[in-house]
C-alpha cells in the first residue's frame, strides 16, 4: 500500500520535473513520512519537497554536527546549524524541513521544529553486518553485539571529539562513535570486552564519497552495555614470543587478544611502532597516541592479523615498561633485504645516496648498493643537516619493510629509519654532475673565447702582414728607383767626366806643345799656371770618373800576378817629387814575411796607396811619410796584408774621422779652402778596399799626424820568391 503510494508520488514528481523544473517549492506536495523521503530518487530529493513529520531524536552531536531523527517509518539525517536549538536524544519533534541529497541518500535541510514531548527510543533492529553495509538500515536505530578491539579518544578535526570504538561483529568490523563529554576519561574496561551497543546505523565515506565502512552513532555511553567483561588485568597474561605468532601450531593466536613484550625498533607517528623480542619483530598498529622511542621496553595488547606479507598486531594498546638503549641493527646486503627474510627486522645497509625526495609528510632518500636502488624513509621530520647530499656514502639503520604482491613475493623493500639512523661515511665527491657540467661550460666558454681571440689575432696579423708586405714592396720600389737614380747619376757623371777629359787632353797636349815653343818669361809663367790647373782638373775628373764607376758597381778587380814590392815602390816613386819639394822624408818598410809574388789587382792597389800618399803629402808641411806592410793573416792559399801610410801632418779631428770615408766629405770647411780636393779620394779607397776583402780605418790626432791603415787579401802566386827585389834597390825610396 505504502509502496504503491510512493510510486504514484514518484510519478507525480517526475512529471513535475519534466514540465516545470523550476516550479515553486510550495507547489510540491508535502511529504509526511520519512520512509517517503527516503524513497525519493536523487534528482527528486534535490527538488526540495516540503516535509512535515513527527520524529524522535536518536543522535545529536553539535560538534560534527550530526542530527538523526526517526519516525515510525524510517530514520534520516537532518542538517543542523548552531542558530537552531540543541535537541536532546529522546525528544519527540514536530519537524518541518526540505528534502535534499549530499551523499547517496536523501536527507533534510532547513529544519525547524517544536518539541512535542519525550518519547521512548525506537525498538532497535538487529541487522547483520551485510545488512548494515547496505542502504536499508541507514539512519535506523539498531542494536549490535560484538567485541571491542579498541576504544580511544579521537578528534579527527579541530571541532570533532569522540570516543571511538572498533568492534568485531559476526561478519566484519564496524566503528562506533560517541560524542565526547568534557571530563571523560577513556573507559579502559571496554577494550577486550564483549558489548552490546545501540545507536544509529550509518556509513563511512572517503574523500571520493565512496562507502568505506559501517559506523554506529551511539548517542551516549548509556547505550553501551558490557555483556562479558575483559580480563581485569589484561597485561597480567604472559607475553607471547613474537616469533611464535608466525608459527603454525596448536596455539592459534587469531581472534584472541594477545600480549607481546619487546623493545621498540621504530616509531611511526599516526600508525604505531615496530617492536622486537628475541624471537622476532612485528609491526604494532594502534590509534593510541604514545610517546615511545626506539630502545623503549614496551608491552602491547592487540589482535594478530595475518597477511601475505607479514603478521601484524592490530588495534593494540601498549605501555612503556622502561627506557633502554636501541637495539643494534644487523648488517645486510640489498640481496638479503630483498629476500623477504628480514621484513620488520632492524637492519643496516651501506650505500650511495642517489637522490632525496620531499613528500608532504615524509622525507626519503634513494640509496644504491650494487646496482639495486632502495628507499630509506625517515620516520620523523629530519633536520636539514641530517639529510646527506646525493653522492654521499652512508650507512642506514632502520626497519626493513617489504612490499609484496598478493602471493607474498617481495617486489621491493624500504628502510624506515629513526633519528640518528643515517650515518655519513663519506661526503660526496666535489665532482658532482652539476659541477662537471658547470666547469665544462666555463671551459667551453673560455675555449670559445680563446678561439675567437685567436681568430681575431690571426686576422690582425694577416692585415698587418699585408701592410708590411705592401710597405716592403713600396720600399723596394723606392730603393730600386733610388738605385736607378744613383746609377743614372753615376752614368751621367762618368759620361760628363769622360766628355770633359777629351777636350782636357787636348788642352794638356797643346799646352805641352806650346811650352816647347819660344815664349817670353811672362808667357811661360802663365802657361805653367794653365798646365798646373789643367793637370789638377784632370786629376779631379779622374777621381770623379773612378768614383762613379765604383759606385755603379762597374769596377771589378783583376787577378794578375804582381810584385807587392814593385807596386809599393812605384807608388812611392810617384809621390817622391812632391815630397821632395816639401822636404819630407819618405820611408818604406816591407815585413820579411810578405810574399812578393801575389795574385790580385796591382793597379787598384796602387790607386789606394797613391790616394793615401797624396793626402799624406798634401796635409803634411814638415816631417816624414812612412809606408809599411805586414802580414795580418796567412793561409796556404792567400794572405791578408796590412798596409800603413803614416804622416806627421795636420791630423784629423775625432768627429771628422768618422765622416771622411763617405763620399764628398772632408775634414772641415777650411780644408777645402786651403787644400782643395773633392772629398772623393777616401770614399773610393774604402770601396776598393772592400773589393779587396779588407777594411780601412784611421788613427789620428790633430797636430801630430795621421795613420791610415787598410787590409787587403791576395792569393799566393805559384812562383813565389820572397824579397826578390829588395825595396832599397828601388829608386826614390829612403829607408
Ligand atoms: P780630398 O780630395 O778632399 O783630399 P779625400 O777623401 O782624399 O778628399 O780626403 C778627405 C778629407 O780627409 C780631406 O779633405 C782631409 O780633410 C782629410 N784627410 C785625408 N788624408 C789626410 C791626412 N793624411 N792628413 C790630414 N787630413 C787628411
Amino acid at each position: 500500500m505504502l509502496r504503491s503510494a510512493l510510486t504514484a508520488l514518484a510519478l507525480v514528481c517526475s512529471a513535475a520535473n519534466l514540465f516545470a523544473a523550476t516550479a515553486a517549492r510550495s507547489a510540491l506536495p508535502e511529504i509526511t513520512s520519512l520512509a517517503a523521503v527516503r524513497a525519493l530518487g536523487e534528482q527528486e530529493a534535490r527538488l526540495g519537497f516540503p516535509v512535515h513529520v513527527r520524529a524522535v531524536v536518536t543522535y545529536f552531536d553539535p560538534a560534527s554536527p550530526d542530527l538523526f531523527v526517526q519516525d515510525a517509518t524510517a530514520g534520516i539525517w537532518v542538517g543542523w546549524k548552531p542558530d537552531l536549538p540543541e535537541p536532546h536524544v529522546g525528544q519527540l519533534l514536530d519537524l518541518r524541513a526540505v528534502t535534499t541529497v549530499s551523499n547517496f541518500a536523501p536527507e533534510l535541510k532547513d529544519a525547524s521544529w517544536t518539541v512535542a514531548g519525550t518519547s521512548a527510543l525506537p525498538e532497535p533492529r538487529h541487522p547483520s553486518y551485510e545488512e548494515m553495509a547496505g542502504a536499508d538500515e541507514d539512519s535506523l536505530w539498531v542494536s549490535v553485539e560484538g567485541t571491542v578491539r579498541q576504544a580511544e579518544y579521537v578528534h579527527p578535526t579541530a571541532h570533532e571529539r569522540t570516543l571511538w570504538m572498533d568492534l568485531v561483529i559476526p561478519g566484519g568490523r564496524i566503528d562506533a562513535q560517541i560524542p565526547w563529554r568534557d571530563g571523560w576519561i577513556v573507559p579502559a574496561h571496554l577494550t577486550g570486552s564483549r558489548v552490546r551497543i545501540r545507536g544509529v546505523c550509518g556509513a563511512e565515506f572517503n574523500a571520493r564519497d565512496q562507502m568505506t565502512g559501517v559506523v554506529i552513532y551511539v548517542p551516549s555511553l548509556d547505550q553501551v552495555s558490557v555483556l562479558e567483561a575483559a580480563p581485569p588485568e589484561p597485561f597480567a597474561q604472559p607475553a607471547m614470543p613474537i616469533g611464535l605468532l608466525q608459527r603454525y601450531g596448536d596455539r592459534n593466536p587469531i581472534g584472541r587478544r594477545l600480549k607481546l613484550a619487546g623493545i621498540v625498533t621504530a616509531v611511526l607517528p599516526e600508525t604505531g611502532f615496530y617492536m622486537a623480542d628475541d624471537s622476532g619483530s612485528i609491526l604494532v598498529r594502534s590509534r593510541q597516541n604514545h610517546q615511545f622511542e626506539p630502545g623503549d621496553r614496551v608491552e602491547a595488547l592487540g589482535f594478530v592479523q595475518l597477511s601475505p606479507a607479514r603478521v601484524t598486531l592490530e588495534d593494540a594498546f601498549s605501555r612503556k615498561i622502561a627506557s633502554g638503549r636501541p637495539l643494534l641493527p644487523r648488517g645486510v646486503t640489498t640481496e638479503q633485504a630483498a629476500s623477504g627474510r628480514f621484513d620488520s627486522e632492524l637492519v643496516r645497509i651501506d650505500g650511495l645516496v642517489v637522490g632525496n625526495s620531499h613528500l608532504p609528510n615524509q622525507q626519503a632518500l634513494s640509496i644504491q648498493q650494487n646496482g639495486t636502488v632502495f628507499v630509506a624513509a625517515y620516520t620523523h621530520a629530519p633536520r636539514a643537516s641530517e639529510i646527506p647530499q646525493p653522492g654521499s656514502s652512508v650507512s642506514v639503520s632502520g626497519v626493513c619493510v617489504d612490499e609484496t604482491d598478493v602471493f607474498g613475493r617481495v617486489l621491493s623493500f624500504r628502510i624506515l629509519t629513526s633519528p640518528g639512523g643515517v650515518h655519513l661515511l663519506r661526503k660526496p665527491s666535489w665532482w658532482t654532475l652539476t659541477r662537471v657540467l658547470g666547469l665544462t661550460g666555463v671551459l667551453g666558454a673560455a675555449l670559445a673565447l680563446g678561439f675567437t681571440w685567436v681568430l681575431v689575432l690571426r686576422r690582425r696579423v694577416r692585415e698587418q702582414t699585408a701592410t708590411i708586405r705592401q710597405q716592403l714592396a713600396e720600399q723596394a720600389n723606392l730603393k730600386n728607383a733610388a738605385e736607378a737614380a744613383n746609377r743614372a747619376k753615376g752614368e751621367f757623371l762618368a759620361n760628363v767626366s769622360h766628355e770633359i777629359r777629351t777636350p782636357m787632353n787636348a788642352v794638356l797636349g797643346f799646352t805641352e806643345l806650346l811650352s816647347q815653343t819660344k815664349l817670353t818669361e811672362e808667357q811661360r809663367e802663365y802657361l805653367t799656371a794653365v798646365q798646373f790647373s789643367a793637370r789638377a782638373l784632370m786629376r779631379q775628373l779622374d777621381e770623379l770618373l773612378d768614383f762613379s764607376r765604383v759606385e755603379a758597381g762597374s769596377v771589378t778587380l783583376e787577378h794578375t800576378e804582381f810584385s807587392v814590392r814593385e807596386c809599393l815602390s812605384r807608388a812611392m816613386g810617384l809621390i817622391a817629387p812632391d815630397a821632395a819639394r816639401k822636404s819630407l822624408a819618405t820611408a818604406l818598410e816591407i815585413a820579411p814575411q810578405v810574399c812578393d809574388r801575389l795574385v790580385g789587382d796591382p793597379y787598384r792597389l796602387q790607386q789606394i796607396l797613391l790616394n793615401l800618399l797624396n793626402n799624406a803629402v798634401k796635409f803634411t808641411e814638415a816631417g816624414s811619410i812612412r809606408v809599411s806592410v805586414s802580414v795580418a793573416e796567412a793561409t796556404p792559399a792567400s794572405e791578408l796584408l796590412e798596409f800603413l801610410v803614416e804622416d806627421t801632418g795636420i791630423g784629423i779631428p775625432d768627429e771628422a774621422q768618422r765622416r771622411i770615408f763617405e763620399s764628398f766629405q772632408q775634414g772641415d770647411g777650411s780644408t777645402t779652402r786651403k787644400y782643395g780636393g773633392t772629398g772623393l779620394g777616401l770614399a773610393i779607397c774604402s770601396r776598393l778596399v772592400a773589393l779587396f776583402g779588407g777594411t780601412i780605418w784611421v788613427v789620428s790626432e790633430p797636430g801630430f799626424g795621421s795613420r791610415f791603415c787598410f787590409t787587403a787579401r791576395f792569393a799566393h802566386a805559384l812562383t813565389n820568391t820572397a824579397a826578390e827585389t829588395p825595396a832599397d834597390a828601388l829608386p826614390g825610396v829612403t829607408q
